[in-house]
């Protein structure tokens, strides 16, 4: 025990001799995550006074949004939850008045109509579905809301190494390849799916490969006014998705494989937009036995009264793709088995990666963000420390128990539109046709996703 408290005192000595600033927080990674982060911590009565550094590795962006700015090709699907955090923060007010698109309806089918999935804010589940932003006006919007805070923040800063506490230290230590360093009570790791603190904390992350690459793009498309709809349409190869931006442009996520990708980026604008238009419109060959159980599962659903949709599918024809939008980046599934260690946690996609197709990876994580800073203000309001023990535990849980079905349901879905295995297809088509018919089955879906 005396051992263990001169070790402790030693740690603290070498500290205030160090000359490492000290701060009560440090969140490392400054993406949507942590920037949103380190501005919900300032702007929360219980946090406001602690002591807070975010360190970013790239630059500053210096953005200055408008609206006379050309669509950024990198946007995400905002939920309820999230827009109501991000209104919170203060930074709602920006993003809205600068631009965001409501999306009212979400159309997702495969490889017919038989297998159309319809949601409409008209059906009562949701006002609306959710809000296309584009991800650097909302990192904007929130970097202004923190430069009036008293977070401090570093960027282009590259960390060399996280020591965590061990035997020897009783604080996190961050030392800097520009050879200074910093020490904290509290490191928060929001350093995306490659984080060097989950490294650093030497847990066990369970991830795959999809062996799809995921295209970008920001595309003129024709479409009846006002464009609110979202479409996603399962094919064999992935999916492919059109997130309404405005009346006139839509944004693309193009999950393929590595090989298309390839040729779709090296396309012609006038090709990809063929490729693309034949995509979605295209009606995909399926043998006979996915013919016939669909043929069952629509008498069956009929017998019980329950009715699928028998509208066409018309989705939107792509006029244009803009010049140089179109990018690529590689997809995977990452599941960090724990979030939390002594004096460290995880948020965002540094704690759990999926694929995109169902537009959740950064609604988990700023579920992740609303969680923990109340967990950390019910923590120091009981007169505990911040970083304790119990708040991590709490954090861990909860949000391990929102984030996992979520991410597995994900996953499932994914494996099963791309498996060339009959039963699994038409396991597939009846799940489809089975959540369209069912009003309760589809309100449980919307529920997750807005
Ligand atoms: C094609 C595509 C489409 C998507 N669409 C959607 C969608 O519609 N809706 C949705 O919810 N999600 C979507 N996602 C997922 C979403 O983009 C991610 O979940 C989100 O960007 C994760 O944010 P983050 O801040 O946790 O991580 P990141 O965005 O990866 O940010 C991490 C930050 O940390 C910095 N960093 C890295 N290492 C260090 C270090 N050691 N020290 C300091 N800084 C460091 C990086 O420079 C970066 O700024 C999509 C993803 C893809 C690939």
């Amino acid at each position: 025990m005396l051992s263990r408290t001169l070790l402790i005192w030693n740690a603290r000595y070498y500290s205030s001799i160090s000359g490492a600033k000290q701060y009560d927080v440090v969140i490392s990674g400054g993406g949507m995550i942590g920037t949103t982060l380190a501005c919900a911590l300032a702007e929360n009565p219980t946090l406001k006074d602690l002591s807070v550094l975010l360190i970013e590795s790239g630059p500053e962006k210096k953005t200055n949004f408008s609206k006379a700015l050309p669509y950024s090709n990198r946007v995400s699907s905002i939920n309820s939850s999230s827009k109501d955090l991000l209104d919170r923060i203060g930074a709602w007010d920006q993003i809205q008045s600068t631009r965001t698109c409501i999306v009212d309806t979400m159309k997702v089918w495969g490889h017919s109509s038989d297998d159309l999935l319809e949601f409409h804010k008209c059906h009562n589940y949701q006002d609306k579905i959710s809000y296309i932003v584009e991800n650097d006006l909302i990192v904007d919007a929130v970097t202004k809301q923190l430069q009036s805070s008293n977070v401090d923040v570093m960027y282009g800063k590259k960390v060399a190494h996280y020591e965590l506490p061990g035997q020897s230290l009783d604080k996190v230590s961050i030392k800097f390849e520009s050879g200074d360093s910093v020490e904290c009570k509290l490191l928060l790791g929001t350093d995306g799916a490659n984080s060097q603190v989950r490294k650093a904390m030497n847990v066990q992350y369970v991830s795959w490969d999809y062996d799809q690459k995921g295209i970008v793009a920001t595309v003129k498309v024709s479409v009846p006014s006002p464009n609110r709809t979202a479409w996603q349409r399962f094919i064999h190869t992935g999916t492919v998705a059109l997130l309404p931006l405005s009346d006139e442009y839509s944004s693309l996520v193009w999950a393929t494989t590595p090989d298309l990708a390839k040729s779709l980026l090296q396309m012609t604008p006038e090709s990809f937009v063929d490729a693309l238009n034949s995509e979605f419109n295209n009606p995909a060959s399926q043998n006979e036995p996915i013919q016939a159980a669909n043929k069952v599962a629509h008498d069956v659903l009929k017998f019980f009264n329950l009715s699928l949709t028998n509208e066409p599918i018309i989705p939107p024809r792509i006029i244009s793709v803009e010049d140089k939008s179109r990018a690529a980046f590689p997809l995977g599934f990452g599941h960090s088995v724990k979030y939390v260690g002594p004096s460290v946690a995880l948020l965002g996609d540094s704690a759990h990666r999926i694929h995109p197709l169902a537009g959740q990876g950064v609604n988990l994580g700023f579920g992740d963000i609303s969680c923990f800073v109340q967990l950390a203000a019910e923590s120091i309001s009981n007169g505990y420390p911040i970083g304790h023990p119990e708040c991590l535990t709490k954090y861990e849980s909860s949000q391990q128990k929102q984030n996992v079905p979520t991410m597995l349901s994900i996953d499932l879905m994914n494996k099963v539109y791309r498996s060339s295995f009959t039963p699994v297809k038409i396991l597939g088509n009846l799940g489809f046709q089975l959540v369209q018919a069912v009003r309760p089955i589809k309100r449980v879906m919307m529920s997750r996703v807005s």
